[in-house]
């Protein structure tokens, strides 16, 4: 038996009175961090204990009238996370906490206890849940969730978090399930390729592709929405502040790209789980994708060639987010009991994936590949090759690095030295 921890988050549909206590809880939260950070700052290092920290928020919370919006419980969610903050810089995984700028920073409050929020199911496409100081809301349904008779040892729901974006307020489930260990997969290999003109290419010919991410409709808004920002922010005068009416057009701006970005991530989930279903080895192109991006511009003194078409290019994978691509099939094999290998990059598109020489010319277009070497003649289409050789890679023993599992298997940093074993 194997424990999964996942998330999923859920839209709630709230009246107007209940996201303005929202916004005010999310608004009391980061208040708490920054004073947090000003704490932290001011107090010599010593006194910076948790306890310490402790006592300060609860003296804010006697001090300040508007803190007392957030429920006593967040706010020891607020001091958690800051200190887990610091644990990660010190561990080097992320940057210093700073202060968190009102307009900048992702609003949210954390439910730190699953039981508080006493999940029921109220019909096919509802769920209603208790949020503290708010009351019972509801939320769309759109995942099984481990609430009921369904909740058990090993299968729960062990926290949330309220998060907001442009399309309003979210209920983000921490989820825990107790799952049998997948039998290894019996399925074939597929090489995989990032397709310039298909968004995914697999060795054995099939495609993945999609439509646009909006209707011609909603791209004729977008265009005209940004039209109108942009004049808006032309005619204001200097050290003058952003109108309401200007803001009102970036939120529609903003909820445009999230429905957009959603619809992205809904077929990368679904085309994802569709191949970690079929294949029981998929092999990818290890990618850098940063430094693919980085590279196009070049500095002042050595400019980069190509500059347009590369950022294209990098626009265009910037789009189709390669690397969510990769960290889903990454635990999605792994929960199918298959296995996800990276192999080099270099020259998988322009190398004949039938006789294996490159021969210069030979990839005539973004679409075509016409093998130029004399004995060979193989014809196909540019990116079906690419996905061919990341396979043969890949056969010949040429895998990086296993990176399936690694989304479960967590490494300790440090080892404690053998005296204090
Ligand atoms: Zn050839």
């Amino acid at each position: 038996m194997v424990t999964r921890q996942f998330g999923h988050r859920a839209r709630l549909a709230l009246s107007p009175a209940e996201v303005l206590k929202t916004d005010d809880q999310a608004h009391a939260a980061r208040t708490m961090w920054n004073l947090l950070h000003a704490w932290w700052q001011m107090m010599p290092k010593e006194k910076r204990t948790l306890a310490n920290a402790d006592a300060a928020i609860r003296q804010a919370r006697k001090d300040i009238d508007f803190l007392a919006a957030l429920p006593a419980q967040a706010a020891q969610a607020v001091l958690k996370t800051y200190f887990r903050a610091w644990k990660n810089c010190w561990d080097g995984r992320a940057n210093a906490p700073d202060f968190k700028s009102r307009l900048r920073s992702v609003m949210s409050v954390d439910v730190p206890q699953g039981r508080d929020l006493n999940i029921s199911r109220v019909h096919r496409r509802w769920g209603m849940a208790n949020i503290p100081k708010i009351g019972r809301v509801r939320f769309r349904w759109t995942k099984h969730l481990p609430v009921g008779k369904h909740a058990g040892d090993g299968n729960r729901i062990t926290g949330a978090r309220l998060v907001k974006d442009a399309l309003g307020w979210h209920l983000a489930f921490r989820v825990q399930t107790l799952g049998t260990r997948p039998e290894p997969h019996t399925g074939p290999e597929v090489g995989i390729d990032v397709g310039i003109n298909v968004p995914l290419a697999l060795s054995d010919g099939k495609t993945y592709e999609h439509d646009e991410w909006l209707t011609a409709k909603e791209k004729t808004r977008l265009l005209h929405l940004e039209q109108r920002a942009a004049q808006r922010k032309r005619h204001r005068r200097p050290g003058e502040r952003t109108s309401r009416r200007l803001r009102r057009t970036y939120d529609r701006i903003a909820e445009l790209r999230a429905k957009a970005k959603r619809r992205a991530l809904d077929w990368q989930h679904k085309t994802t789980t569709t191949i970690a279903r079929a294949y029981s080895t998929i092999v990818v192109e290890a990618l850098t994708i940063t430094n693919m991006v980085k590279s196009a511009r070049g500095t002042t003194e050595t400019p980069g060639k190509n500059v347009a078409q590369k950022s294209g290019l990098n626009r265009s994978i910037n789009q189709e987010a390669w690397g969510r691509t990769v960290t889903l099939l990454t635990y999605k094999t792994a929960q199918h009991g298959g296995t996800l290998h990276k192999v080099p990059a270099p020259g998988t598109s322009q190398r004949c994936s039938a006789c294996g020489l490159t021969t210069p010319g030979s990839r005539e277009s973004q679409a075509v590949f016409v093998c130029k070497s004399p004995d060979c003649g193989w014809s196909g289409n540019a990116d079906h090759n690419a996905a061919r050789n990341v396979l043969h890679l890949y056969r010949m023993g040429l895998a990086l690095i296993p990176a399936a599992g690694r989304a479960v298997v967590r490494r300790a940093k440090r080892v404690k030295p053998a005296t204090a074993r």
